[in-house]
């Protein structure tokens, strides 16, 4: 299997590279974002709750992603691979997905990290919140808040995949396609 974590802070264009990233490797695509709005959009109780953290830039308990994700997990089973977007984001998280994929016989292949200044990432997510219609994406406070929750909670897990020789770093400036073959490259390597 090939299991990529995508990583890095909000705005660095996960989300973009990974809709490139599943087709050209027919993967599965999990995003934590994703799963958490459609539980908002449906108004379960899960979303309700997580609705009001999002909404203010700090993140979802991890008992309620990594249930999400085990869940997303059983849901797949023949999957080629996955494509990790927006998770893990704490020590946590990394910890407990490490245990569901040795569970299932498989493991993390790699983490690439986008690596994007603060100025161009607020621009971004401004620019964003214009169409997305995301509350989180329209409130320098709340983008603010993300970007520290960010620095605080999931930078660290950079020395965690380094530790593992998981660790890549990508300059996330550029264009779209001009990212993904930096990507591609690093994939293709592995
Ligand atoms: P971005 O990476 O652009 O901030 P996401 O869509 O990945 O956007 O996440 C939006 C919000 O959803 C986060 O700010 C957080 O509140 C919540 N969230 C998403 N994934 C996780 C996660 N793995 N752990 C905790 N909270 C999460």
């Amino acid at each position: 299997m090939l299991n990529i974590v995508l990583f890095g802070p909000p705005g660095c264009g996960k989300g973009t590279q990974s809709a490139k990233l599943i087709e050209k490797y027919n993967l599965v695509h999990l995003s934590t974002g994703d799963i958490l709005r459609s539980e908002i959009a449906n108004g379960t109780a899960l979303g309700i709750e997580a609705k009001k953290l999002m909404d203010q830039g700090i993140l979802v308990p991890d008992q309620v992603v990594i249930g999400m994700i085990s869940a997303k997990l059983d849901a797949n089973k023949n999957a080629n691979g996955f494509i990790f977007d927006g998770f893990p984001r704490t020590q946590a998280q990394a910890a407990a997905l490490d245990n569901l994929l040795k569970e299932k016989g498989t493991a993390i292949t790699a983490m690439l990290s986008l690596d994007v200044e603060y100025d161009e990432l607020v621009r971004r997510i401004l620019h964003r919140g214009k169409d997305s219609g995301r509350p989180d994406d329209q409130n320098p406070t709340v983008i603010g808040k993300r970007v520290d929750e960010y620095n605080k909670k999931t930078a660290p897990l950079i020395d965690y995949y380094k530790s593992q020789n998981k660790f890549h770093s990508i300059k996330g400036n550029g264009t779209i396609d001009e990212i993904f073959g930096k990507l591609c490259e690093v994939i293709d390597n592995l």
